[in-house]
């Protein structure tokens, strides 16, 4: 059908290797190139922090097999970094000197950590986790115990401190905020995390900003603005990720926080889309747009993008969803939701299985499950239904979370 097409896909990641499989399961039997910079085929980053990083597992987390690739003719390019975009003569050039061009180009780079730029950042000891290299590294220091300051308490800080005190470690997280996770969660819920990680043994130190690192070649101490100084015998650094426009920037593609699209994923040039961490997506649901740095959207929305450039777009209407294991906690968090009147909390909060309901008016906008599973769909109709949703109703495990949804389109309210 589109034989003497090229398409390319620029970042082997998630989104990258989901939006190749659904070029070819949509029909596309083009030219298809994927090309990343990192030596391995796409695998996927969740483990990273979680079993990958305590070494449970030696098996890296493919996104699909090898063999695949060869199965489905798509031509994978590792280890080989894309420097240039020319979107005008619609063409790429890669680290080599050599250029390729397309017809659709979709963009997948992701996104980078940020890094910490204080006097002393550049000492031994100091690490980000992004890759399975950096994964492997720190589950390498990780074996041998020891004293670790975790400098961040977003879900990557998080999942790192849980899993270095599974293996041992002593951990001192540092957070600017007062409370793991306030920002994206609220009060009520960052407690429960703060607790989680002080009844597992960890040392919580709240809106701390660190001013320096300080060591002979290697890091020793950590000196806080408020003069306080943690010793420690290695340091991982959590505080967020940047997208990765670089490049695409440079070739006067639109950004704004990530590449900005619309609700097809296609960028400010012609025929190139974009998908995943990089994307900053007109989101259909909530008429704004949304980056979202979750593998659940890096998948849909690869998948997405390979409908839009096959001319078959479905467009981008997602509900966001996030899932993080924590010693023995797993939680799942679906929605989008910056303000809020209230938290309503379903089950057994101290006991850590129970889910909250973050309500705007009588309008669930966000819903977690806290090890309590097969709930998130049900969760994600009643944000989707904007349903007004008795508050006592969603306070009492005996109301099935079904049963509102029915009791609601039965009696007719408008969807
Ligand atoms: C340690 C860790 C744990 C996580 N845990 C969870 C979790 O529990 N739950 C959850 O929902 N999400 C989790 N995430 C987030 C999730 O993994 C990301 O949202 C997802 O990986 C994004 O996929 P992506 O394909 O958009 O980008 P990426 O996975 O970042 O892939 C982009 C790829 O593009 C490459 N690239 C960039 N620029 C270029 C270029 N110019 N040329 C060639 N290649 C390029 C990059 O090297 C990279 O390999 C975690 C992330 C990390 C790092």
């Amino acid at each position: 059908m589109s034989v003497d097409k090229t398409f390319i896909i620029v970042g082997a990641g998630l989104a990258g290797a989901k939006a190749a499989e659904a070029l070819r399961h949509e029909g596309f039997d083009g030219r298809l190139v994927l090309i990343g910079e990192e030596p391995d085929r796409p695998y996927e980053r969740p483990p990273l922090s979680k079993d990958y990083l305590r070494q449970e597992t030696r098996d890296k987390p493919f996104v699909h097999p090898e063999a695949f690739y060869r199965d489905q003719d798509i031509e994978l390019m590792t280890s080989t970094r894309v420097t240039e975009l020319d979107a005008g003569s619609k063409k790429i050039v890669l680290d080599d000197g050599q250029s390729l061009g397309y017809d659709r180009l979709l963009i997948t780079s992701g996104a980078g950590p940020r890094h910490l730029d204080v006097p002393g950042s550049d000492l031994e000891g100091i690490r980000y986790l992004r890759t399975v290299a950096d994964s492997e590294r720190i589950g390498e220091r990780l074996q041998e115990g020891g004293r670790l300051v975790m400098v961040g308490a977003g879900w990557i800080g998080s999942e790192i401190t849980a899993s270095a005190r599974q293996k041992g470690c002593e951990v001192t997280m540092l957070e600017m905020g007062s409370l793991p996770l306030e920002n994206v969660l609220g009060t009520e819920l960052a407690q429960v995390f703060l607790h989680l990680h002080q009844d597992n043994g960890i040392d919580f130190l709240a809106e701390t900003v660190v001013e320096r690192f300080e060591g002979d070649g290697s890091v020793e101490r950590v000196v806080m603005s408020n003069r306080a100084v943690v010793e420690t015998d290695f340091v991982i650094v959590g505080i967020g990720v940047a997208p990765r426009t670089e490049v695409f920037e440079a070739a006067g593609l639109a950004t704004d926080n990530g590449l900005l699209v619309d609700e097809h994923l296609q960028t400010s040039a012609e025929d190139v889309f974009a998908a995943g961490d990089v994307a900053n997506a007109l989101n259909g649901f909530y008429g704004h747009r949304l980056r979202v740095e979750h593998w659940a959207n890096a998948s849909d929305q690869g998948q997405i993008a390979a409908r839009s450039m096959l001319g078959k777009s479905s467009g981008y209407d997602t509900i966001p969803y996030f899932f993080s294991d924590q010693y023995d906690v797993g939680i799942e968090y679906s929605g989008y939701a910056t303000e809020w009147d209230e938290v309503v909390f379903r089950g057994d909060r101290a006991g850590r299985e129970f889910l909250a309901f973050w309500l705007k008016g009588k309008r669930v906008v966000a819903g977690m499950n806290m090890n309590i599973w097969d709930v998130h769909d049900e969760i994600r109709e009643l944000i989707r239904s904007r349903q007004e949703i008795a508050r006592d109703d969603l306070a009492d495990p005996q109301v099935p979370l079904s049963q509102m949804l029915e009791a609601k389109s039965g009696s007719g309210v408008a969807r």
